[in-house]
């Protein structure tokens, strides 16, 4: 017997029943087969599709959730303006993370321009320009291309406070404007622009308020994608430290060759190191791979406390783990390595 699957399921198309439609070969569209696939009750599919277009009007969603609804069954087609996806991350990662989405049914189409967005009743149609070129049909949109801060808006300028021309509003690593009995902390105080960033200045600007010293290196801020498999990193990739002029190496661990993570199911991941070749230091780090948000943790704080490679490898860490891919990656830098 053949296993049902998205592509061969035969789902009878009902004569006028939303929320099915015939497209003018007399097939359901694509989008339709798969909401049809998931076998959703009409009722049941209403909610779940009244849910998806709220969100997607109230929110500027990033590509995590776009993955999101790809994993809830529907088709998803992501257009990137630069030509990779989650920009300014290690490149070699983020080939890894758009493999694995694509094999879950993403569509990626990189390097391409929308630059028209038509609505109809039957359809939303973007026009797409570059790379890609051609009408895309959708039932939603979401537009992801970022968030801006609002520091101008509230005319912080009459307080003596500066504000640059994206209206973030400047301020020192204690956190202080320009005038010092005044802190801004967050969004508003310009990239990365991250939860734990801005709680973390919350805690310096409090403490400088008190009379404490206190200051914040925004250069250590971790990034997490939670997408499938995650994707993290922190401080510099290869391509930033070439484009600062500052000496660098690599050194990885494919995580193919991680016990942990073959036992366990993984899929493809990559444990990446940029490092300093004269004291060894780490200069950033990325990670791929199923958890790596919390692998990251291990790193930042390497980093932190201004580690080597050395330092890295020569910490034990327990077999089998997903945390040996950074001691191995440490190790191969050093030729030390015996697990691959
Ligand atoms: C969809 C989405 C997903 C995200 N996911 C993550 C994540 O996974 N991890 C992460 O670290 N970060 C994430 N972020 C970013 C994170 O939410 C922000 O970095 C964080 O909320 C910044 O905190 P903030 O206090 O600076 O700003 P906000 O949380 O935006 O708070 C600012 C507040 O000020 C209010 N306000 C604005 N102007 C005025 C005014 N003139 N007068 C009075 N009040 C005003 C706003 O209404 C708001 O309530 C995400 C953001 C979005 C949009």
């Amino acid at each position: 017997m053949v296993p049902t699957t998205r592509a061969n399921a035969v789902i009878p198309p009902r004569k006028n029943a939303w929320p099915w439609k015939l497209n003018s070969a007399g097939a359901i569209a694509q989008n339709e087969a798969v909401r049809a696939n998931k076998y959703l009750g009409r009722a049941q599919w209403r909610r779940w599709s009244e849910y998806h277009r709220r969100s997607c009007a109230e929110t500027k969603i990033h590509f995590v959730k776009l993955l999101g609804y790809a994993a809830l069954g529907s088709q998803v087609t992501v257009v990137e303006l630069f030509d990779q996806i989650v920009v300014g991350a290690d490149v070699e990662a983020v080939g890894i993370l758009q493999a694995a989405s694509e094999e879950q049914g993403v569509l990626i189409h990189t390097g391409t321009k929308v630059t028209q967005i038509t609505a109809t009743k039957a359809a939303l149609t973007l026009t797409c320009e570059g790379e890609f070129e051609g009408p895309i049909k959708a039932d939603a949109i979401i537009q992801a291309v970022g968030r801006r801060a609002n520091g101008a808006l509230v005319e912080v300028d009459a307080a003596g406070i500066s504000v640059d021309g994206s209206s973030v509003i400047t301020v020192d690593k204690s956190c202080r404007t320009v005038q010092p009995h005044i802190f801004a902390i967050g969004d508003v105080t310009g990239n990365p622009i991250l939860a734990h960033r801005a709680t973390h200045q919350g805690h310096v600007a409090a403490e400088v308020a008190s009379g404490h010293a206190a200051a914040l290196d925004t250069d250590l801020i971790p990034s997490v994608a939670y997408t499938s498999p995650e994707l993290a990193w922190v401080g510099m990739t290869a391509a930033q430290a070439k484009q600062a002029g500052r000496a660098h190496k690599t050194t990885s661990f494919p995580w193919a060759a991680s016990g942990r993570n073959l036992s366990s199911g993984g899929g493809n991941g990559l444990t990446k190191l940029v490092y300093d070749p004269d004291t060894l230091q780490i200069l950033g780090v990325t990670l791929v791979g199923t958890n790596a948000g919390e692998l990251l943790a291990e790193l930042v704080l390497a980093m932190e406390l201004g580690a080597t490679i050395q330092d890295v490898a020569l910490t034990v860490h327990a077999h089998p783990t997903l945390s040996e891919t950074v001691a191995f990656a440490a190790e191969r830098a050093l030729g030390t390595l015996t697990d691959l």
